[in-house]
């Protein structure tokens, strides 16, 4: 009820939440309440009966879901992704779903096709994106944690620019069942919260092997908690912290350079050793990640025909009624201008003649990133950047240059090509007094790794 309350007092000036679904809430808070007094709640996570907000791009049973599209528009799924079952079995309730680029695709919130998200920190500037409203709805109170997805930081850019934590898990710990597909080989869904530990018991929950996700990997689920528990008590004694030479300085706000030598230095007050790595082809992520993303998404949005969900509009009178060209004027409609780019970009980078210049080449380099990240991590046992060059930015700032709003993700990218996690905790108040975030990044499917770093800068 509380968390229903900021919500109504927060929502016109924030817009984080494009549903609430008060009702079901309360029937799930109302079912987590009865379990305990019946002492069935024994044996539930720590974080059992703790309500939650899911980013639109997750499917969730009877509550509509668009990922921030007039193309899914009012679209109600028939079933629940695998986090949410999860998430309900926990007796986690769900507050409602939050705002985000429309299909995940931005650094910023305003490609929603339903407004933008506002920053709680300044409501004239941007939250960051895509996962604009689940990183607000944590830093404006109106929930206590979030999920995100991050394909390229939506989980973690956002988090720097509100002040809140984020983190991408690694690539195939947390299944993608029921997250919808921006680009498949880069998607993760992950925790967003206000504290370190926070994020480590959502994990645990959500995270573990599917055999309904291909690339779920059949592992037990990482010892998180325990590592931001033993990260709290503030000795690094013998961990090795890696500075990425290519991730920081040139380009990245003095403020926001400042925060984060800072909290290396407390990182290594606490008895870690710092050790400067390079990674040289960190400077061809963004290259690559803009050729292999787009071709992603030109695929999987292809199923959006008007056939077989939400927005069908059928071809005006004098244009004959075809199939193919209902789903012409369906698509025209549903899809917004930087949705529309991307498939344009993604169609052209693997058509016929074009593929192996630019599809290949783009995985070419990322497989020199993944070798980076490998000989990187010989020296250190976890990787530390800036989370994003800047603070959070004005609305209209940056929408009529798409290279410039693709810069935004220029140290979030590298994780992702690679499936390592990743995640971004505050590193203080840059110059403008606006939020900066630090990034840690382990090694694959040692996510506890990077938790233990983080809850001790905490
Ligand atoms: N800002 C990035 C992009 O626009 C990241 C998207 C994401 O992680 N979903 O592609």
């Amino acid at each position: 009820e509380a968390h229903l309350q900021v919500i109504e007092a927060a929502e016109p000036s924030i817009n984080a939440f494009l549903a609430v679904s008060a009702d079901e809430a309360r029937a799930q808070a109302d079912a987590f309440d009865e379990r305990n007094a019946k002492g069935d709640a024994e044996g539930l996570p720590e974080l059992a009966g703790v309500p939650i907000a899911i980013k639109d791009m997750i499917v969730t049973k009877g509550i509509v879901t668009t990922a921030a599209s007039k193309i899914l528009e009012g679209w109600v799924p028939p079933y629940d992704a695998t986090v949410i079952e999860k998430l309900k079995a926990a007796g986690m309730p769900l507050l409602g779903k939050t705002n985000l680029d429309e299909f995940a695709q931005g650094s910023s919130t305003e490609h929603s096709a339903f407004g933008p998200t506002r920053n709680p920190w300044d409501t004239d500037r941007v939250p960051g994106g895509s996962g604009g409203g689940s990183a607000s709805a944590v830093a404006a109170f109106e929930a206590p944690l979030a999920l995100g997805t991050d394909t390229g930081g939506s989980i973690r850019q956002p988090g720097a620019l509100t002040g809140t934590v984020g983190v991408k898990p690694t690539y195939g710990g947390v299944s993608r069942f029921g997250a919808i597909a921006m680009a498949s080989s880069l998607d993760q869904i992950g925790p967003v919260s206000r504290t370190v530990l926070d994020s480590a018991l959502l994990q645990e929950i959500i995270g573990g092997h599917d055999r309904r996700d291909s690339t779920s990997i059949p592992a037990p689920v990482r010892p998180m908690a325990a590592a931001a528990r033993e990260g709290m008590r503030r000795d690094l004694t013998g961990m090795r912290i890696g500075l990425v030479k290519e991730l920081g300085g040139e380009g990245f706000q003095p403020g926001v350079q400042a925060r984060f030598e800072e909290s290396v230095k407390k990182l290594e007050e606490m008895g870690a050793e710092i050790v400067e790595v390079s990674c040289p082809h960190f400077p061809y992520s963004l290259g690559a990640y803009y050729i292999i993303m787009p071709s992603e998404v030109s695929s999987n949005l292809a199923r959006y025909d008007g056939m077989r969900y939400g927005l069908r509009v059928m071809p005006p009178e004098g244009v004959p009624q075809t199939a193919a060209n209902m789903m012409a004027y369906t698509r025209e409609a549903g899809f917004g201008d930087e949705v529309k780019r991307r498939i344009i970009l993604g169609t052209y980078a693997l058509s016929a003649g074009y593929y192996d210049a630019w599809y290949g080449s783009a995985q070419k380099v990322r497989t020199l990133i993944i070798r980076d990240f490998e000989r990187a991590f010989e020296q250190a046992d976890v990787l530390v950047s800036p989370t994003s060059p800047s603070t959070a930015f004005r609305f209209g700032e940056k929408m009529d240059d798409p290279l410039a709003m693709y810069m935004n993700d220029i140290a979030t990218i590298p994780a992702n090509l690679a499936g390592t996690p990743a995640m971004s905790i505050p590193s203080g108040l840059s110059d403008d007094g606006l939020p900066a975030g630090i990034q840690f990044i382990a090694p694959q499917q040692r996510d506890e790794v990077m938790y233990k770093p983080a809850a001790a800068l905490e």
